[in-house]
């Protein structure tokens, strides 16, 4: 007889473990289907997150999960450069592979079943309940949960997508406390270049952008960063830019993180807004199973959208911006920000909310005229 389940999550990462755990926590019966090896494994993230994200997802970091703390953050283009002070916005990175783990520790102490190599191969309805097929067997269950990331949502829209590379490294130019972001309009379209450190001389670097071959992009920028280097991991993912699906739920189909499009469309981080996506979901489920009504399924998406909507429509905007503006604009607009401006910015902004910092840095003379000519008087939606 295939197992029983009130809930089956597919995909055993941040949105989908959080959900999972919200979901045992309310003493509902659910399992967690990951079909590689290990929870966290492949990681395929910088890790680069806000210490206020992190609490706001109900976690204190262990030990072995926290990897840097970041206390500035340098931005170049092709000729000019800027420095933002990381320091209030406690910014740190964190090795998602031990996260992963303790967040499916969390989620397995209040009950969930966690499956590794164990991929879901297709979910159909009937008689009411979802069969759930998997390389380790039959399930069933009531309400099934989509946290299969990027590969479930890619099929909806290519355009949406940017390929991206990123390499583990020790190499003697990586400086232990300074995030670097490197835009280069005709090496990396539409996004940039980017090096996190986890120590001195050691880090995470990486590229991303439309239409390239981000392997020989990144060997061509780690290249021109010094001859001194050893790469110890190499991972390529796509990346998903144009913001959240119209709709999260679908019958009992509840569709979270990368899967539901919640990764940022400028910066595609996702850690904290995919993790409040699964924590969301898995709550507004755990009260659509306790007061017997699939309306209460609605409150996912509208909590979800209270929190990052406006955020995400003007990120959607800045990437409409980043896609079109050439190499000598982003100069341009570098060259005008103010210093009084970058210390305005590095007091008030919000690394999960980035148009508050974005807004400021837009709102010089030059940055507005460049801006307008692109996005005409939307650029207000983007720096009211
Ligand atoms: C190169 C790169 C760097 C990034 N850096 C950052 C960063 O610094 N900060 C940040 O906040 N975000 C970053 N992100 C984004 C962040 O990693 C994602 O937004 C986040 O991991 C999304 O979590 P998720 O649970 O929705 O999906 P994912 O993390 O993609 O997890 C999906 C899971 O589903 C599993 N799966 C897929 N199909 C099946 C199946 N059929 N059956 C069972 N399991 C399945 C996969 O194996 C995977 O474990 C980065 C992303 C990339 C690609």
């Amino acid at each position: 007889m295939a197992a029983d389940y009130k809930v089956i999550v597919a995909g055993g990462s941040v949105s989908g473990l959080f959900a999972a755990r919200e979901l045992a926590a309310a003493g509902i019966s659910v399992a967690v289907l990951e079909e590689d090896h290990e929870i966290g494994t492949p990681e395929h993230c910088g890790g680069l997150v806000s210490m206020n994200g992190i609490r706001n997802l109900g976690m204190v970091p262990d030990a072995g999960v926290l990897q840097n703390t970041v206390k500035r953050a340098r931005v170049f283009s092709k000729s000019h450069d800027f420095e933002l002070d990381a320091q209030k916005q406690q910014i740190v990175v964190i090795d998602r592979r031990a996260f992963d783990k303790q967040i499916a520790f969390q989620a397995q102490r209040m009950g969930a079943d966690i499956k590794v190599r164990c991929a879901m191969r297709s979910v159909s309805k009937g008689s009411g309940r979802y069969a759930v097929s998997t390389t380790e067997g039959e399930l069933v269950c009531d309400y099934f949960v989509d946290a299969r990331g990027v590969a479930s949502i890619i099929h909806r829209n290519r355009t949406g997508i940017l390929q991206s590379a990123q390499y583990e490294l020790y190499a003697p130019w990586i400086e232990h406390d300074t995030v670097k972001v490197m835009f280069d309009s005709e090496k990396y379209p539409g996004f940039f270049a980017w090096i996190i450190p986890t120590a001195d001389g050691c880090g995470k670097v990486g590229v991303a952008g439309r239409s390239i071959n981000a392997a020989r992009s990144l060997q061509s920028f780690i290249s021109s960063m010094g001859s001194r280097y050893s790469v110890t991991r190499k991972i390529y993912a796509p990346i998903w830019i144009m913001g959240p699906l119209e709709s999260f739920v679908d019958g009992r189909t509840v569709i979270v993180g990368d899967a539901a499009g919640q990764t940022k469309p400028t910066t595609a981080g996702g850690i904290y807004s995919c993790g409040m996506g699964g924590i969301f979901a898995g709550k507004s489920i755990a009260s659509a199973i306790e007061r017997k009504d699939d309306a209460e399924l609605r409150r996912y998406q509208q909590e979800w959208s209270l929190l990052f909507r406006e955020e995400f429509q003007k990120m959607l905007l800045a990437r409409r911006l980043l896609e079109r503006l050439d190499n000598k604009a982003i100069d341009e607009m570098f060259s005008a920000i103010p210093s009084d401006k970058l210390g305005e910015v590095s007091a008030v902004g919000d690394f999960d909310f980035h148009s508050i910092a974005l807004t400021k840095l837009l709102g010089t003379r030059t940055a507005v005229r460049v801006a307008k000519a692109i996005l005409g008087n939307e650029i207000r939606r983007l720096i009211d």
